[in-house]
């Protein structure tokens, strides 16, 4: 494969326990002293290198990378393209704003996101930074297409950290709570869950239209924002017929269906977009995180008429659409088209689905095995219940960090161990990154 990537690292993990050596020791005593105690660290090391699905750090340890540092790096670290393309732009232009003398890659990444969206009507995109940015960018032009205010978001949904994002994401501790008041006209729909509710897809989507309708209101509603396979919330996918029965009764309202694919876009869950598992065609997507190689991009795009109803110059800001992010995102989707990694994230996810249910098997203490491609988690359960284990989950990701694996969690109720690996992971080191998992749970019993 040519999408290793990264400085020449031995594709291994550090076998044994690995304890913060002296160098990442010095950089968190650094950071005590020199970052908010509010930006909180998952692993204790401090990275100086990182590709192939593997990172090593400032003391030389290396750690199989099963997190693509949240969905971002799926086509690797510093994959090759990637980098050769910001090399180039870097050399020409770093910045001019394309709101004052623009340049072609915005355009460039505009058209591509156009095409490869799903929907075969006229389109038009707009570029930010984050996924939140493109969160809210998203609402504003559906404000401004329906003349309406509210907007519906489901249980367990995340949507980012600014104000209106925080009124948007569901859960309170960490990302909401002291942080009020939020912004108003969000309204919470209960999420089709189906490990939880035993509802088929159906059933969940008229319970949820059932609460639009009575307390919101199609005609004060502009617009039902959903991730498709909710990420932080869980890696919850909905039972299926659950998202087109609320995408056809947002096509009958008026109401735009807008769905946010920062974490599950560009080949994550093994189709370029998730939208696509079930023929979904959102009116506005909004995408960021593994658009652009690790560079800071997001962008939403949808129905013309809708993305060209605000005033000009109602949307934009100063980096948005940075040149050298949008080379590393053209770069980026070549690399997913030339290296097949759709159909990679497909073959990762039969790797993670045929081992994780093989350790449920044996194992009460998994709940759920669940996911689409290169996107699968766990739900950790008390034995014979569906009551969440959170100590159990922090128990097994530390034990994870230790053995040099890079796990993250997830889930409303801490009970969730998340796989994000990259698709430039080898299958053995992956193997090996589950390997890890089963002696946790084994240390653990
Ligand atoms: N939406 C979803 C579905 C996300 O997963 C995230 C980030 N975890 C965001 C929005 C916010 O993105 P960012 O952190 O880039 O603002």
């Amino acid at each position: 494969m040519t999408i290793l990537g990264g400085p020449a690292i031995d594709q291994q993990r550090t076998s044994g326990e690995i304890a913060p050596g002296p160098n990442s020791q010095e950089w968190a005593a650094r950071k005590a002293k020199a970052v908010s105690s509010a930006i909180g660290t998952t692993m204790p090391v401090y990275t100086e290198s990182a590709g192939g699905g593997v990172l090593r750090d400032v003391d030389g340890n290396t750690f199989i990378d099963l997190g693509s540092g949240i969905a971002v790096t799926t086509i690797g670290n510093a994959a090759p393209a990637v980098v050769e393309a910001v090399k180039a732009q870097v050399e020409a232009f770093t910045h001019t704003c394309f709101m004052i003398t623009p340049y072609g890659p915005y355009v460039e990444v505009a058209e591509l996101l156009n095409r490869i969206t799903p929907g075969d009507f006229e389109k038009r995109s707009a570029l930010f930074n984050s996924g939140a940015e493109a969160v809210e960018n998203a609402i504003k032009v559906a404000r401004a297409y329906t003349k309406k205010q509210a907007v519906v978001v489901f249980d367990h949904a995340y949507h980012g950290r600014t104000n209106l994002t925080m009124a948007l994401t569901a859960k309170s501790m960490p990302y909401k709570s002291g942080f009020g008041p939020f912004a108003p006209e969000v309204y919470r729909a209960p999420l089709s869950y189906p490990y939880h509710d035993g509802l088929t897809g159906a059933e969940a989507a008229a319970k949820a239209i059932s609460v639009i309708e009575k307390q919101v209101g199609a005609e004060n509603l502009a617009a039902i924002l959903i991730e498709p396979i909710q990420g932080e919330g869980g890696f919850i996918v909905p039972a299926e017929g659950f998202l087109p029965a609320i995408v056809e009764w947002a096509n009958a309202n008026n109401v735009v269906f807008i769905a946010d694919e920062v974490q599950t876009g560009f080949a994550r869950t093994g189709a370029l977009f998730a939208s696509e598992h079930e023929g979904i065609v959102p009116d506005v997507l909004v995408t960021a995180k593994g658009i652009a190689g690790g560079l800071p991009l997001a962008a939403i795009t949808g129905r013309a008429e809708i993305l060209d109803a605000p005033q000009v110059s109602g949307l934009g800001g100063t980096y948005g659409g940075n040149p050298l992010a949008c080379a590393a995102a053209l770069a980026s989707y070549d690399t997913i088209v030339k290296e097949n990694l759709v159909e990679r994230a497909v073959e990762v996810g039969d790797i993670l689905i045929s081992r994780l249910t093989e350790l449920q098997a044996g194992d009460d203490r998994i709940g759920d095995v669940r996911g689409r491609g290169a996107m699968i988690a766990i739900e950790l359960v008390k034995p014979g219940t569906t009551e969440p284990d959170a100590e159990l989950t922090k128990a097994l990701a530390a034990y994870a960090h230790r053995h040099g694996v890079i796990m993250l969690t997830a889930g409303t109720y801490g009970n969730v161990i998340r796989f994000l690996p990259p698709l430039s992971i080898s299958d053995a080191l992956l193997n090996e990154g589950l390997d890890v998992l089963a002696e946790a749970l084994a240390a653990t019993k």
